[in-house]
C-alpha cells in the first residue's frame, strides 16, 4: 500500500508529473456507505497526513495519490501555519455535495499544494451549505461562510479533479519560472 508523505502535483520544478497529473485530474469515488475497511483507512490515512503537515489549510485524498471523495480541513485558526492538535479544529467530510449557494461571490488569490509556485485569482461563493458524511459515516449538514466557505469549495472542486489553474482568475507565476508556465499553459 502506498503511504502518503508525499503530496501529489501536476509538476515539479520543470518537470510535468504526467502520472500524478491523471489521479489529480480525475472524478474521485465516492467511498461506498457503510464504510468498509478500505474506506476507514483512507479517511485514517488522510487526517493522519493533514495533521503531519503545517502548510496547509486543507488537503483532498487526491492530493495524497488516493482517488476518493474525502477532504480535511482547518475550521477555525486559519493560517497555514502551525498544526492542528483538538479534533475540534478540522473537518473532514466524506461525498461532500454542495445544496445550496447564497450570497454574493468574492475574488480572492489561491495557491494550491498540488500547483507549486502559482497563484490564481478565485471567484468564489461566500456562503454554502453542504451536504456530506462525518468520519464516523454520520449524515451531516453544514453551513460555511466566508473565507471558510472558500477552503471547502477549493477542496471539493479536488474531488471533481478541478484545480485552481482551471478558474478563470489570472495566473501569478514567478519571474524565474516564466518559461515553464508560458510553455505549461500553452497547451
Ligand atoms: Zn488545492
Amino acid at each position: 500500500m502506498m503511504t502518503n508523505k508525499k503530496t501529489w502535483k501536476l509538476w515539479e520544478n520543470d518537470r510535468v508529473n504526467e502520472e500524478e497529473t491523471k489521479l489529480l485530474r480525475r472524478k474521485a469515488d465516492e467511498l461506498p456507505l457503510p464504510f468498509d475497511e478500505d474506506g476507514k483507512r483512507d479517511i485514517r490515512i488522510l487526517i493522519e497526513s493533514f495533521l503531519r503537515r503545517d502548510d496547509a489549510l486543507g488537503l483532498a485524498a487526491p492530493q495524497i495519490g488516493i482517488s476518493k471523495q474525502i477532504v480535511v480541513f482547518k475550521n477555525k485558526q486559519l493560517d497555514e501555519r502551525g498544526r492542528v492538535k483538538n479534533e475540534k479544529d478540522f473537518d473532514v467530510l466524506i461525498n461532500p455535495r454542495i445544496t445550496q449557494i447564497r450570497g454574493d461571490k468574492e475574488t480572492a488569490t489561491e495557491g494550491c499544494l498540488s500547483c507549486p509556485d502559482v497563484s490564481v485569482e478565485v471567484s468564489r461563493h461566500t456562503e454554502i451549505k453542504v451536504k456530506a458524511y462525518d468520519r464516523q459515516g454520520k449524515k451531516i449538514n453544514k453551513r460555511y461562510t466566508g473565507f471558510l466557505a472558500r477552503v471547502v469549495q477549493h477542496e471539493i472542486d479536488h474531488l471533481e479533479g478541478k484545480l485552481i489553474i482551471d478558474h478563470d482568475g489570472s495566473i501569478y507565476v514567478p519571474r524565474e519560472r516564466q518559461k515553464f508556465f508560458n510553455d505549461y499553459f500553452k497547451e
